[in-house]
């Protein structure tokens, strides 16, 4: 009993609790205020506790808590609907899940299924979640390699791609691929867009090959660079989009967009789920995308964001600015989890790091307003500064 801990010490925990969330703002116990430049990690999509989300989430819960996929179902099918709608007829379905990682299981079991093929492609850099499967396809050597068996992969048929080369993908994508997996802008990785025309060149390769092409916008997606799908500014469309982060603005949820040519590779219970689609998670999202369209926030992404990049490129300490709307990764000429410490303890601004280290990683609400993005840039002039 003495080794007792509650909860099992796998996260770097900062030195705050949070007790509260309002737009962009988080309180400790003391009620002291931090501006939140994270996102609680790109969620708090309409902010912390947008009242409209939270009303949806209480009027639901006293309708009915739960009910399962067994049945028929208003406010998912209404869901589902809106998310079609965003897309603009480009996909036909939605399986709605819990997470992001099994947004991307199912995207990628569809494709499996539309193609009786066992490969599939990642991108380096990119990351799909903690299943076994997402992390055998990570783009990032440090978590594929929580899936090795004395070097040995569990998963034997992934190759990952090197980032933004054409040439490599067209030499290694044959027709024994079931997929490609991709997030069209890397957000562990800092942020990082891949080039329009290597999406197009893999959007290409898979209609050549007929493997199935994924874009895994559980970051990026739901309006975080400035437009509903990171896919709209490439102009390139995938097979399937897996979305989570930010669609119920923090109640879990999952969603795979698919088209209409995979529908006739799928039966009655080839992809489930007990918790996916609940009638909660199904009026947070509603409530979120109706808050999101009505006050305009894909718009203030684009506006603030180009703001932000623009004035953080003039601090001294500022390397590079990568990113698109309000997915952005600064790049420091030094550590950036020093200067997240920093900029914590000393101005009460949450900003995130990423798998770069020099990159400091914002992904604040998308309703972050102007005085918020100087507020920030002044404090993190202030940090890089003074050593
Ligand atoms: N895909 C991307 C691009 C992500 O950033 C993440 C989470 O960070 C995931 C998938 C996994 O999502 P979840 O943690 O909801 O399973």
């Amino acid at each position: 009993m003495l080794n007792r801990r509650p909860e099992l010490p796998v996260y770097h925990v900062q030195p705050l609790t949070v007790v509260k969330g309002r737009g962009v703002t988080v309180y400790d116990e003391a009620g002291v205020e931090y501006l939140d430049l994270y996102g609680g990690h790109a969620v708090a999509a309409s902010g912390h506790c947008h009242q409209r989300v939270v009303r949806a989430i209480v009027a639901q819960a006293e309708q009915l808590l739960f009910y399962s996929n067994a049945v028929q179902m208003p406010v998912r099918r209404e869901l589902c609907g809106k998310l079609l709608d965003f897309a603009g007829g480009r996909f036909t379905a939605v399986f709605l899940t819990n997470s992001g990682a099994e947004a991307n299981e199912a995207a990628l079991t569809i494709a499996r299924l539309a193609t009786g093929r066992r490969k599939i492609a990642s991108v380096t850099g990119g990351f799909h979640g903690r299943s076994l499967l997402t992390l055998s396809l990570s783009g990032l050597e440090r978590y594929r390699a929580l899936t090795s068996v004395a070097g040995e992969p569990l998963f034997a048929h992934g190759v990952v791609l090197p980032f933004g080369d054409v040439r490599a993908a067209r030499e290694t994508i044959d027709d024994s691929f079931a997929a490609i997996i991709v997030e069209p802008v890397q957000g562990l990785a800092g942020c990082l867009p891949l080039p329009a025309d290597y999406l197009a060149a893999l959007r290409e390769i898979a209609d050549r090959t007929g493997a199935r092409l994924i874009f895994d916008e559980v970051q990026c997606g739901i309006g975080r660079t400035g437009a509903f799908f990171a896919a709209e500014h490439t102009g390139v469309w995938p097979d399937l989009i897996s979305l989570a982060k930010g669609l119920a603005a923090g109640f879990p949820i999952g969603a795979t967009l698919v088209a209409e040519h995979l529908l006739p590779a799928l039966n009655a219970g080839d992809l489930g789920t007990t918790f996916g689609g609940g009638p909660l998670a199904c009026a947070a999202a509603l409530a979120n995308l109706a808050a999101i369209e009505e006050e305009q926030m894909i718009a203030n992404a684009r506006e603030v964001g180009a703001y932000l990049i623009a004035r953080l490129t003039e601090i001294r300490g500022v390397a590079r600015v990568q990113g698109r709307g309000l997915m952005i990764g600064a790049v420091l000429d030094r550590p950036a989890s020093a200067v997240a410490s920093r900029l914590l303890q000393e101005h009460r601004i949450l900003a995130g790091t990423s798998a770069v280290p020099e990159v400091l990683r914002l992904l604040p609400p998308l309703n972050l307003r102007r005085e918020h993005a100087d507020r920030f840039c002044a404090a993190l002039s202030a940090v890089l500064e003074k050593p």
